[in-house]
């Protein structure tokens, strides 16, 4: 991802602008019924599964692959690494191959995963559905092995400790798919469409040609969350409505320290739902190290993640669900 793009389309810079004057607020109703409270009760049931040691152990084993930049044997282990994991919640991974054609390195072999996870009661199949995602590749390098801790792992390590949660829950009021995605880096060294978002794109033309994308009323990204700093920065292509259902119950919940970064413009995954008409939200912290000097450099190591930010980033995903839950759902 990087900030302040100044390549994206004059139809999505319209969209972004109507998407900016939303409804502030909107959805957080119930958010704040713990009324500031400082004890772990605040956080909700489901958020205290979220186990931040098991997202570390994720964080370890897909930095142990090394560089997984995509269509390299590291992004093939990373794809088998998810797999296992998720068949061992007893969920049903789904392997999405493509060719990305004609990129800066030619045709380049990608694939993005995912599982879903039904919606309670009769009309399950009608249920909107919430997209939660994350990046697993890492962006390539020559000259250094880049491990990309924060960058790809971090997200990618919550995102499975979230299925896992999600999955000991049951079926929920929406229905969710959780996306791995492959190709968010650029090929280039620089951030200059369409050489990002592959795995991305390429989801979304697939749910526009199933027909499912009339369902997808949400996407929520993480990236860049493992940072011993986090604090989650106030993007402002994301739905405001969107970011609140997630930051409400934070500040609500002791943890705003976490939430509220600086607002700017930062183009990642979500763009390519957002220019679909999916309201999205980066839960990014694009401030990684003074100056953003860790990122995209060898100092992308474990060493500058924690598993407290994992933790943190986990408890306020869960605690945001029911609230985008309640917003599409309308009750
Ligand atoms: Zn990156």
């Amino acid at each position: 991802m990087r900030p302040n793009p100044a390549s994206l389309s004059r139809t999505f810079a319209a969209f972004a602008c109507l998407a900016a004057g939303g409804a502030l607020l909107a959805c957080a109703d119930g958010a704040g019924q713990s009324g500031g409270s400082r004890s772990d009760a605040a956080l909700g049931a489901e958020a205290q599964l979220f186990d931040e040691a098991k997202a570390w152990a994720h964080l370890e084993a897909l930095v142990a692959i090394g560089p997984r930049p995509a269509g390299s044997g590291g992004a093939v282990k990373t794809v088998e690494y998810l797999e296992t994991q998720l068949k061992s919640y007893g969920l049903t991974p789904v392997r999405e191959s493509f060719i990305a054609r004609a990129t800066p390195a030619g045709d380049v072999p990608m694939c993005n995963l995912y599982v879903d996870l039904p919606a309670a009661g009769e009309s399950a199949n009608k249920a909107p559905l919430i997209v939660i995602g994350s990046h697993f590749d890492t962006k390539r390098f020559e000259g250094f092995a880049f491990v990309g801790a924060n960058d790809g792992g971090s997200s990618t390590a919550v995102l499975l400790e979230l299925a896992r949660v999600l999955s000991l829950g049951g079926p929920r009021k929406a229905a969710y798919r959780l996306l791995f995605i492959d190709g968010e880096e650029a090929i280039r060294t620089h951030w200059e469409d369409p050489d990002n978002r592959y795995g991305s794109r390429h989801h979304v033309e697939q749910l526009k040609s199933s027909g499912l994308l009339t369902r997808v009323k949400a996407f929520v990204l993480l990236d860049l969350v493992g940072d011993k700093d986090l604090r989650i920065n106030r993007d402002r292509y994301s739905d405001v409505w969107l970011y609140e259902c997630f930051a409400a119950p934070a500040r609500a919940a002791g943890m705003s320290r976490f939430v509220d970064g600086r607002a700017e413009l930062i183009a990642d995954d979500h763009v390519s739902f957002l220019e679909a008409g999916v309201p999205s939200v980066d839960l990014i912290d694009f401030d990684y190290g003074p100056g953003n000097s860790w990122w995209h450099t060898p100092q992308d190591t474990l060493d500058k993640c924690s598993p407290k930010s994992l933790g943190a980033i986990g408890r306020i995903t869960l605690m945001g669900l029911p609230n985008v839950e309640r917003r599409l759902l309308g009750k």
